[in-house]
This record gives structure tokens, C-alpha cells and sequence, in this order.
């Protein structure tokens, strides 16, 4: 039996990196999948014909995370094309990395609105339909930046940090209706995020990595699935670092 057989899940930010990776692995475990993107829509429909083949419903939607109309418009759009919503991945993020002391209002802005606003936006619209259904599972993306902080990253590590405080918020306030709100925290994985680091960076970034490598998208989204699925059925309001050792 698949885990996610008859489950239907919402994955923004789904065309690249991460969020492709849970795309892939949820669709497999036979999932049905809407996800989203922001501008890549090639690579995204491309991956919604791939996913179909395996006999699900997949469908794209191009939709500004950032944008609280945008989410009510697509979560009404969802639920209109699948009929239920049963797990919300929070995964669409931005980087905008400066100083302090050069960051602009725009850097901070963008990173905020598209990173923490965002899962407002969605967790809002999207726990009306799971309050209806009685049940429900919420993944919000985080990062060990918004646990640990990083020079250059104060504006993604506030957006990374107010998720956790309102994931445990949200698996406080919905808890007696079966709607678990958990957040995963990954360290460095390869995907285009940390390509646009350079390689001088990263070889310093690897140096405080116990396990020496950057993680997978792959690894990422089999924490996802666990979260996603009923083996984790009594685990809410919980952070998981997957992150090669590198939190402890
Ligand atoms: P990525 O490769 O840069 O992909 C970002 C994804 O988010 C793309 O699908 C992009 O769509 C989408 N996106 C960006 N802005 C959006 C918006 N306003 N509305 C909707 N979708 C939007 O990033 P990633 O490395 O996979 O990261 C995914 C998540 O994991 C992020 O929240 C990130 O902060 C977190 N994370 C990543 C790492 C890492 O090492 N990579 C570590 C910790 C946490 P388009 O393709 O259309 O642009």
C-alpha cells in the first residue's frame, strides 16, 4: 500500500529544487498533487505530464505564494479540481542575502513577504478546508538559519524563524480537529538556492557539515512523506532538522 494513496497534497513552489523533490516522491507514494510556481512554467508543466503518467492527478498553477488574494483564489481553484486538500507544504522560497547595514527595504521585504507571508497566506485559507474535513496535515520549510542565524542572512533567517514560531502556534490552535503543523529544517541541500553561493562558500559551508556533503532534495522529501503520512500520526508542532548533523 502507497502512503499517500487517496491523499491529495498542495506544494508550493514545486517547479525546482526541494519542492520538485516532494513533488516526485508524494506523487509516487500516490499522492494526487497540485503545486505551484512562480515563474518557471515550462519546467513545471513539464513535470505535471511526467507525474501523470504514474496514474494521479497532477496539476500546475501559476501563483505569487506572496499574495494573500492569490492564495484564496488558488486554494478555492484546488479544492474545485481535486475536491479535498489533506497536506499543505509551505516549501516557495527566496533568497536575498546582504549585510545589514546594505540591505535594502526591498531585500527584507521580498524575503518576508515570499517566505514567512506566504504561510500565513496559505496555512489561512487552506485550514478552512481541513477544519472541515476534520483532518489535515501542514509542512512549513524552514531552514537551520532561522535557528542559528547567519551573517549576510538576517532577513531569510527572521522569515525562517517566524515559521517555527507560527507552525507550533498552528498545531496549538488546531490540534483537537486533527490537523498536525509540523516544520522541517534542512541545512545545505543542492538545488539552485545554494549553487548561487559560489564554490568558495560552500567548501567553507562543508567544513561544519558532520556528514561532509550537502543533503539531497530526495532527503528532504522523505521527511516530508513521513510528516505527510499516518506513520506520523502523534507528531505535531515538532521542528525536524535534516541537515547532516550540522544542529545539535
Ligand atoms: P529553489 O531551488 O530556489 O526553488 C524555489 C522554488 O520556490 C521554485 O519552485 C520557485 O518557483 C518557487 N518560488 C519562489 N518564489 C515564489 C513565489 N513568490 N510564489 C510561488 N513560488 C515561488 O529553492 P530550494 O533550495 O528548493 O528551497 C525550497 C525551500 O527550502 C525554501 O523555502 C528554502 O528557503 C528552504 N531551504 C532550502 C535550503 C537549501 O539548502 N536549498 C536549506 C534550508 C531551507 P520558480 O521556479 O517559478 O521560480
Amino acid at each position: 500500500m502507497k502512503l499517500l494513496a487517496g491523499k491529495t497534497a498542495l506544494i508550493t513552489g514545486a517547479s525546482r529544487g526541494i519542492g520538485e523533490g516532494i513533488a516526485r516522491k508524494f506523487a509516487e507514494q500516490g499522492a494526487n498533487v497540485a503545486f505551484t510556481y512562480a515563474r518557471s512554467a515550462e519546467k513545471a508543466l513539464a513535470l505535471a505530464a511526467e507525474l501523470s503518467a504514474l496514474g494521479i492527478t497532477v496539476k500546475a498553477y501559476q501563483s505569487d505564494a506572496a499574495d494573500y488574494a492569490a492564495a484564496e483564489q488558488l486554494t478555492e481553484q484546488v479544492v474545485q479540481d481535486f475536491g479535498r486538500i489533506d497536506v499543505l507544504v509551505n516549501n516557495a522560497g527566496v533568497t536575498k542575502d546582504n549585510l545589514l547595514l546594505r540591505m535594502s527595504e526591498n531585500e527584507w521585504d521580498t524575503v518576508v513577504d515570499t517566505n514567512l507571508k506566504s504561510v500565513f497566506n496559505l496555512t489561512k485559507q487552506v485550514s478552512r478546508i481541513m477544519l472541515k474535513q476534520r483532518s489535515g496535515s501542514i509542512i512549513n520549510l524552514s531552514s537551520i538559519v532561522g535557528m542559528k542565524g547567519q551573517a549576510g542572512q538576517s532577513n531569510y533567517a527572521a522569515s525562517k524563524a517566524g515559521i517555527i514560531g507560527f507552525s507550533k502556534s498552528v498545531a496549538d490552535e488546531l490540534g483537537t480537529r486533527s490537523i498536525r503543523c509540523n516544520v522541517i529544517a534542512p541545512g545545505f541541500i543542492q538545488t539552485d538556492m545554494t549553487d548561487a553561493l559560489g564554490e568558495t562558500l560552500k567548501a567553507e559551508y562543508l567544513k561544519s557539515i558532520p556528514m561532509k556533503r550537502l543533503g539531497t532534495a530526495e532527503e528532504v522529501a522523505n521527511a516530508a512523506l513521513f510528516l505527510a503520512s499516518d506513520l506520523s500520526s502523534y507528531v505535531s508542532g515538532q521542528v525536524l532538522s535534516v541537515c547532516g548533523g550540522m544542529n545539535r
